[in-house]
This record gives C-alpha cells, structure tokens and sequence, in this order.
C-alpha cells in the first residue's frame, strides 16, 4: 500500500529542506497581514524542523501577481513569522527573489536550525504552468521536500507538483498541518461514522453539486439551506417570491432529490424560512415555506428549520458543514446560521467545518475551538471531498518500505 511519509519521519538534520506553505493571508492597503492563521498553522511543522537542525527553506505564493509585483512580495509575512517564531529563531532571510544566484546563496549560507523565506512563488510565470526548468531550479535548493500547504494542493503548480518527482522516496513528506487536514477530510468520505449528516449552505447549487452528490453517496441525511435551497423548495414547485435561485438547475435540484430518495438518504429542506423585501432591510420575518409572498426573499431558514437541523447534528456522530444558511453577513438573517454553528460546537461527533465563508461563520460565531476540525483549504476542502484526487497529495505517496 502507498503511504505518505510525515514530516516527523524525515531525517533533516543538517540538511536543506524546501517546505511549501500556504501563506496567502490577507493584507491591508499598506501591506500589513490583517489574518495570521495561515501562518500559524505551518508553525507546528516549521518548529518541527527548527528543533531537529533543520536548514528550513519556505516557499508560498501570495495574491495573483503579474510577475515580480513589489505589492505582492513576502517581506511582511516574513516579518510576522519572525515574531511568531521568536525566541526559538532568531530571524527569517528574505530572499529577494524565488531562484537563481541570490536564493541559492542565502540557502547555502543557512546553518541548522536556521530559516530562509523565497519571494512569492508566483512572481516567476512558470510557477502556476508547472514548468520543468523551475521545478528542476526549485528542486536544487533543498535536499528533502515537505508539502504543509493543503490550500493549494488542488493544483498542479512547480511547488506542489513539478518539484517534488525530483525527491526521492523517503525524502518527501507531508507536513502536520496538511496530514491533520487529509485524517479529518478522509473521514468524511471513507469508513464513516454514522449517523452521517451533511449540512450544505451557501449561493449556488452549480457551485457545490458535485460536493453534495459525492457526499450523498456516503451520508445518512443531507440537510440543505441557504440559497441553495431555494432552488430545491422551487424544484418541488413551491414559490419562492423574489428569492435568489437558479432557474437553470431545477432539474438538477431535481434529479439530485430522487436519487437521495432510491438510495434511502434522508434530504432535509427548510420548512420555515425568513424573509425580507431586500437584502439590506434592518429585519426579517418568519413565513412557512408555503407562504413566501411574492414581493419578497428568503434570506435565512427560520427557527423551526433550525432547531430540526440542530437536533440531526446532535444525534450525529459525523457532521460536515459547507455553505451558510443564510446571508449571514448581515446579522437580520445571521441566526440560521450561528445557531447550526452552535449545534456543531455542541455535537459530541466528529465534526468539520470547510469553506471560506463557512469558516468565517464559524469564527465569527465564537466555536471554532469546539469544533473538530475547521479546513484551511477552500476550494482544496471541497474537492477533497468530492472525492477528486488532489495532484499535491498524489505527488506525496511513495511505496511501502519492507
Ligand atoms: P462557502 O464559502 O462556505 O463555500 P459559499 O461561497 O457557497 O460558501 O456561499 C456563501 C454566500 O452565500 C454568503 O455570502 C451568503 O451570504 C450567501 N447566502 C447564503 N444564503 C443566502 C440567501 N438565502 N440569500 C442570499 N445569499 C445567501
Ligand atoms: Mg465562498
């Protein structure tokens, strides 16, 4: 069986090791990091390395430059990984660009336990064309290779992909950040804990189609709100008012539900929603889903919708959420969806959160420590459990040592 090799099972001592992270926080206008998490998520794997004499070699991108753009360079993740790291590290070399003369000699000057960062890979064209001659360059400047960037392992670029065929078996591996991401996901699809219980949310039925068929396959009952459900409740004729749904996939909304119910798995749809006459009125009411009026939308599921999906998360042992159930960003129609945030943080299940405005919810509702795991990824969380195979996981495996 192939396995993937765990940052922790790599001999680095002395040696240089390239690690691609994923450090594509947001800025400010002037350039200061607004949201460290992804920074500290790659501390466990950086420490890691430090304290076994390391030469560590970062590498991520950041933003989508157009070549060497001075407003996307890395100098202030840098600099707010250094005061993460400190005192254990003294600092964290910059280097001006992400290979050629001055990378390799930073990184050959490096001493154990030291820390180079290379410039935005992206600034260099070849990296998102998974071009040869930059893997290649990539691949020179380190000895071993660790993959601690889940965010962007659903792309096949030099960093994730091209250089690591030129690391042999037994020196590459995943990061911790990246195996704790792929154990709770794998959960979610493989050897399930039941009852299973997905809950999707969010815009678009076209977006989030194939994560809901893939999961249905495994799950025990799927639960839908958010906008996403208004294309259901008007796949089975209701009126749905001035809602926000897609015309063009009902028969896809359709379709989706017959399945479910020749497979026996349990789709759960709102039964009372709230509505409003625009997205920016100050408050909402509650309506039966039969009675939306005409002149209105349904921006949120109401209270008894939410106390039934509360009491599924409950009696689960595994629950997935991806989607808000509601345009939560405006707190008249945030109660759906905080309350499913709570029902999670209350579940004695496994229960994962993954999305960027899924997790954002999770966040801003205060639970996201009593949750079991929140995803980094985005879009590599929902492909993951699409059940695609990710290139910058498949790149890891290697085969079983006797
Ligand atoms: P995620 O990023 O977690 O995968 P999506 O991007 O699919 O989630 O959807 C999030 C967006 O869907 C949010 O901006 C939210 O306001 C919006 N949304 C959810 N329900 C509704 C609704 N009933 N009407 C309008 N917008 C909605
Ligand atoms: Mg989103």
């Amino acid at each position: 069986m192939a396995t993937i090799r765990k940052v922790s099972d790599l001999d680095v001592a002395g040696k240089r090791v390239f690690v691609r992270v994923d450090f594509n926080v947001p800025q400010d206008e002037k350039g200061a990091v607004t949201d460290d998490t992804r920074i500290r998520a790659a501390l466990p794997t950086i420490r890691n390395l430090v304290e076994r004499g390391a030469r560590v070699i970062l590498g991520s991108h950041l933003g989508r430059p157009k070549g060497k753009t001075p407003s996307l360079s890395l100098l202030p993740v840098a600099a707010r990984l250094a005061e993460l790291l400190a005192p254990q590290v003294e600092e964290v070399k910059l280097c001006d660009e992400v290979v050629g003369d001055g990378s390799r000699k930073v990184v050959s000057d490096l001493r154990d336990g030291e820390i180079a960062l290379l410039e935005n890979l992206r600034w260099e064209p070849g990296e998102e064309k998974n071009d040869e001659a930059l893997s290649k360059a990539l691949a020179s400047l380190a000895e071993v290779y660790v993959n601690d960037a889940f965010g962007t392992a659903h792309r096949a670029h030099c960093s994730t992909v091209g250089m690591v065929k030129h690391f042999a078996p037994g020196k590459r591996g995943a990061g911790f950040l990246m195996l704790r991401e792929v154990e709770f996901l794998s959960r979610l699809i493989h050897n399930v804990e039941r009852p299973y219980v997905v809950v999707i949310g969010g815009a678009k039925v076209s977006d989030k189609i194939n994560v809901l068929t893939n999961l249905a396959s495994v799950a025990d009952a799927v639960l839908i709100g958010g906008a996403m459900a208004n294309t259901f409740l008007a796949a089975q004729g209701k009126n749905l008012g001035k809602s926000k749904l897609e015309a063009d996939k009902l028969h896809v909304a359709k379709q989706f539900m017959e399945r479910c119910a020749r497979d026996s798995v349990d789709v759960v749809l709102p039964t009372d929603l709230i509505v409003a006459p625009s997205i920016d009125a100050l408050d909402g009411r509650v309506v039966d889903v039969d009675a939306v009026p005409l002149d209105q939308m349904a921006l949120d599921i109401g209270p008894a919708t939410a106390r039934e999906f509360a009491s599924h998360i409950h009696d689960a042992k595994t629950v997935f959420w991806n989607g808000p159930l509601g345009l939560f960003e405006k707190k008249p129609f945030a109660a759906g969806t905080f309350a499913i945030a709570r029902a999670m943080a209350e579940s004695s299940g496994t229960t994962v959160v993954g999305g960027g405005d899924s997790v954002a919810a999770i966040t801003e509702a205060g639970v996201e420590a009593k949750v079991s795991h929140v995803s980094t990824g985005g879009g590599a969380s929902l492909e993951f459990v699409e059940g695609q195979t990710l290139p910058g996981i498949a790149a890891l495996y290697e085969p079983e040592s006797e």
